[in-house]
């Protein structure tokens, strides 16, 4: 299968950092003399000087928790927390109520495709913890067409759909219930190196959901939770009033033995690679994303642990060699996502075989996007890089 980034730039030559394990299937990656690439140098100019993931960061994020508490006197709940069963999640939540004392409410979204180690997790962490949780379900119906119709799109970002939900129904919620604070697990240390916007488009802009859907959809969005990236980027946060926190940038944290200790505390499951605790994503970045497209997530997963130190350079060479995937758990996905899709495995097959697009082949808000995180690096507020 062609590498459509790769053809895009026609015959550059293949190169690899020498720092990190990014590459040029990343068409618009840069290098310098050295051999580093343009994110190990945003990581050392922009991101490290402004993390303190340490007593210092401590000290900053505590009046904001002090905070918290008094906002959320004589309520419920003080805070929500989106839960997805995944280590960057669960880790917050025990931050937020062992280490910080907050009562959060936790929040999921099923979006149908939860594996059984996330199902497992989250009622661990409900359990052991005694907090309240509220899982919204989304209808599958719908679930099912949208996310047909971006198969059909053949775009690389067929998470979109799952990742929409995720955030969508999270803020629709927090600011329908009238939260003011929403932790969540997003964090330098495993996702400074953000996947570029060729192998990832934003999952939150609705425009392209929306075009995607009216070309290749069949059924209205009726009870699908939407929410654009404008909406809660300045409507929820200025006009609501939704703040929010990401706790894992003020305090050591290291994916391994946040692992270990969610699984020595609660009896946590382990799964392999980010994101795996939903089984679309495992299908989609392990198999469908390299295999049709050529990009593999992990290279951007795993330089984010080699530049926080948690991984070696010739460990995250090891790894990437392998294929994320054994055959026959292939072919087991495969026709598991076939099935739940309503397809026949070689419809599933036709949809792989059919010819790559990308989020610039359809409508989308892209333009405003990029004035807008233009604006945001200028003041030093967004300091990993999106492109
Ligand atoms: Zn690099």
């Amino acid at each position: 299968m062609s590498n459509s980034g790769l053809k895009e730039k026609g015959d550059r030559h293949y190169q690899i950092c020498t720092n990190c394990i990014m590459d040029t299937t990343d068409p618009n990656i840069t290098f310098d003399e050295k051999g580093w690439c343009d994110y190990c140098r945003n990581y050392h100019k922009n991101v490290l000087p402004n993390w303190h993931p340490n007593e210092q960061g401590e000290k900053l994020l505590m009046p904001l928790i002090n905070k918290i508490k008094k906002d959320g006197k004589g309520k419920a709940h003080d805070c929500l927390i989106g839960l997805s069963g995944g280590v960057d999640s669960s880790y917050v939540t025990y931050l937020a109520k062992v280490k910080f004392g907050l009562r959060p409410m936790l929040f999921h979204v099923d979006a149908g495709w939860n594996s059984q180690e996330a199902v497992n997790n989250i009622e661990k962490l409900v359990d052991g913890l005694g907090l309240d949780l509220y899982t919204e379900v989304i209808d599958w119906t719908e679930m099912k067409d949208l996310q047909l119709a971006f198969f059909k799109a053949q775009v690389p970002h067929i998470d979109t759909p799952q990742d929409h939900a995720f955030f969508a129904a999270l803020y629709n919620f927090a600011a329908k219930n009238k939260f003011k604070y929403i932790l969540t697990g997003a964090n330098f240390s495993t996702e400074c190196v953000r996947e570029p916007l060729e192998w990832h488009y934003h999952a939150s802009d609705l425009v392209q959901l929306k075009d995607i859907h009216k070309r290749f959809g069949k059924l209205p969005l009726k009870k699908f939770p939407t929410a654009d990236i404008f909406t809660y980027k300045l409507y929820y946060r200025y006009i609501k009033g939704v703040r929010v926190v990401k706790p894992l940038d003020y305090v050591p944290y290291f994916k391994e033995t946040a692992m270990k200790e969610l699984v020595d505390l609660f009896g946590w499951q382990k799964y392999d690679y980010k994101h795996y605790e939903s089984r679309f994503t495992r299908f989609y970045e392990g198999y469908w994303l390299p295999k049709k497209f050529g990009y593999d997530k992990h290279r951007a997963h795993f330089s984010s642990l080699i530049l926080t130190n948690q991984l070696t350079r010739q460990d995250a060479l090891n790894l990437i060699a392998k294929p994320a995937y054994d055959e026959k758990t292939i072919m087991q996905d495969f026709e598991y996502i076939a099935k739940k899709l309503d397809l026949t495995i070689q419809d599933l097959q036709q949809l792989m075989e059919g010819e790559n697009k990308s989020y610039r082949d359809y409508k989308s808000r892209m333009p405003l996007i990029s004035l807008a995180t233009s604006i945001l690096r200028f003041f030093g507020i967004q300091k990993t890089i999106i492109r």
